[in-house]
């Protein structure tokens, strides 16, 4: 395995611990978005397991912390995404506010 490794644009912000910029936000919204649209389509997920995969997806880039502010904010102005505030993660079958991409084409 290889050590944790700062991005070189991570480290270009000065806040890098508790506090979530916009950009930090930003780039959570588009692993969400194309988790939700591409991997697990049609799915819905709540805030639990998308902090876990987001978690694993970006590896060392995040926190915990910072994933889970910059979710709560997707979860605030889901965008394009629809949020259903106590549905069946399909997941883990738990209720909760969850995300996801309804399966329409357009
Ligand atoms: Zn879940």
């Amino acid at each position: 395995m290889t050590p944790p490794i700062w991005l070189p644009y991570e480290s270009v912000g000065s806040e890098r611990q508790s506090h979530v910029n916009g950009t930090t936000i930003e780039l959570v919204r588009r692993e969400v978005g194309k988790l939700l649209r591409v991997d697990s389509r049609g799915e819905f997920i709540c805030s639990s397991c998308l902090k876990r995969i987001i978690g694993e997806r970006s590896g060392t880039a995040y926190t915990k912390g910072q994933i889970e502010r910059a979710l709560e904010a997707v979860f605030k102005s889901p965008g394009a995404l629809t949020r259903k505030y106590s549905f069946v993660c399909d997941r883990y079958g738990n209720t909760m506010a969850c995300l996801g991409v309804p399966d329409v084409r357009f």
